[in-house]
């Protein structure tokens, strides 16, 4: 369970639906508070209108007549028709109004609420102030007399005091409606945002589901398995290459490793039944001194095959494991084709087949020995395939900040179906020829994991009858790229 809302689908949906939520919340409140403010300023500018009109209706009861002196008129109350009206129009609630008038007499409205209370005289003098009582939206206000005021000037006292009011149940219902209706559409939307998000996120992290289901059959061992994603332009889809291009190279590498033990074993088993059986018979009775000779003689050319094989497996073991322990230091490649040539004259005068070095100058930073055995397997394959009376040629130069070597023949040369194959580990062109002679189809393969570790490369040329041309280029001095 934990797990489940450790996902990414679930993080993605409780992410989306927290900021739909607080989008909706601050959209729902910001437009509630709008429509509330609106309908009080217009409840408000109706009480406004109304104590105007009210506090206009208050004046002298009765005209004083001409000559008679009357230092305080006394004030009355009257609405005239028109505007009676105004405290019956729903607007959206009845208005009232309760006038106290200098003398304690109180007016009010019909309609009007019996516990109005009087203002405080303060509060209203200057300007019209609002109150709030329970359900009721009430504006008060001290009417001033007409005329100078002041010392002298004329009288403070107001000429009443009234409340302009309305009752705000209905409004108050209404915007109670509107919260409910607001928070049902929200609800709604939040729902449907919330079930379409699960919808969009099911199907964004679909490749992913897809991408971990194949990798866990391809780590069960079915290594042919790839990811097929419809949508390869998305990022996934760019992952997916990769990966698909990582299980290429997985299942290629494993497939190499399965095939070069089993080829490897191949190869042993027989030098490894030839001493084994010759044993066994040399065991079984007594023999002469020269059976017993012979014997040997035939073990050990086995074991020598044997050896050979184990150095050539050890090499290819060592490069393919990547460890940097090869020397590094400045040698001649010139002076290990010397070398390697000079070991290999033997064999080619064995075979009559001409062997001359032209060694130029040519420097190299890494390990001499490795570099010999590259020399030694390029050009003991020239006189290997190779006819009597034929020519080998080892030329080393140096060339475009490169050491180059360069080793002709014109012996056998390779087929046009051979070529492309041929550096690959145990791959003989006559595997019933070539193994007799104890050739295992890893010289090539040595070479170029040997070449490739100086930052060089091996190419060749060949054509059938006419001879081969291999190419060794290995980058010298700073210019080399080790691994
Ligand atoms: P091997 O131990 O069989 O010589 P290599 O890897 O050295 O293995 O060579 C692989 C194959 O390439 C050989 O079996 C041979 O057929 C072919 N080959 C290599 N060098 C030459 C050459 N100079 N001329 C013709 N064929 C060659």
């Amino acid at each position: 369970m934990s797990a489940f809302y450790k996902s990414i689908r679930w993080r993605l949906q409780a992410w989306h639906g927290l900021v739909l939520l607080v989008v909706l919340a601050a959209f729902g409140v910001t437009a509630y508070e709008l429509v509330r403010e609106n309908h009080f300023k217009r409840i408000d500018a109706e009480l406004q209108r109304r104590m105007l009109v009210v506090a206009a209706s208050i004046g002298p009861r009765n005209r004083p007549g001409a000559g008679k002196i009357a230092p305080r008129p006394q004030l009355g109350f009257r609405l005239r028709a028109e505007e009676a009206a105004l405290f019956n129009e729903k607007v959206p609630e009845p208005f009232y109004y309760v006038v106290w008038l200098p003398d304690s007499e109180i007016v009010r409205a019909a309609n009007a609420p019996l516990d109005v209370p009087k203002p405080d005289l303060k509060s209203t003098l200057s300007a019209p102030s609002l109150r709030r009582r329970g359900a009721f939206r009430e504006l008060a206000f001290a009417a001033p007399r007409a005329g100078p005021r002041g010392p002298g000037g004329g009288d403070d006292s107001p000429r009443g005091i009234l409340v302009v009011g309305c009752s705000v149940v209905e409004t108050q219902v209404e915007l109670r409606r509107l919260a409910w209706w607001f928070s049902a559409v929200g609800g709604g939307v939040l729902v449907l945002g919330l079930a379409t998000g699960w919808l969009l996120s099911a199907r964004a992290i679909k490749p992913i589901s897809d991408i971990s289901t194949t990798a866990k059959t391809i780590a069960a061992g079915n290594l042919s398995e790839r990811i097929d994603l419809a949508d390869t332009e998305s990022e996934l889809g760019e992952l997916a290459r990769v990966l698909n291009g990582t299980f290429d190279r997985l299942q290629s590498t494993l497939t190499q490793q399965a095939q070069f033990t089993a080829d490897a074993s191949h190869e042993l088993r027989t030098p490894a039944f030839v001493i084994l059986s010759q044993a066994q018979s040399a065991l079984k009775r007594e023999r002469t001194v020269a059976e017993y000779r012979e014997g040997f003689e035939v073990c050990e050319r086995a074991a020598q095959q044997m050896r050979q094989l184990i150095e050539s497996l050890l090499i290819l073991a060592r490069q393919d494991s990547g460890e940097d322990n090869m020397r590094h230091e400045p040698c001649a490649l010139d002076q290990a084709a010397i070398e390697a040539v000079e070991l290999l004259r033997p064999l080619a005068e064995e075979r009559h087949v001409t062997l001359s070095l032209d060694p130029g100058p040519a420097s190299v930073s890494g390990d001499a020995s490795q570099l010999r055995q590259v020399v030694a397997n390029l050009v003991g394959n020239a006189i290997e395939y190779n006819r009597p009376g034929g020519a080998v040629e080892v030329t080393v130069a140096q060339e475009n900040g490169s050491a180059i070597l360069k080793v002709s023949d014109n012996g056998l040369g390779i087929a046009d179906e051979d070529l492309p194959h041929i550096f690959e580990r145990f791959y003989r062109t006559d595997k019933a020829r070539s193994a007799a002679d104890g050739h295992t189809g890893l010289g090539l393969a040595i070479c170029k994991a040997i070449v490739e570790a100086h930052g060089g490369s091996v190419q060749v040329f060949s054509r059938p009858n006419e001879g081969s041309v291999f190419t060794a280029r290995i980058p010298s001095g700073e210019n080399a790229m080790l691994r």
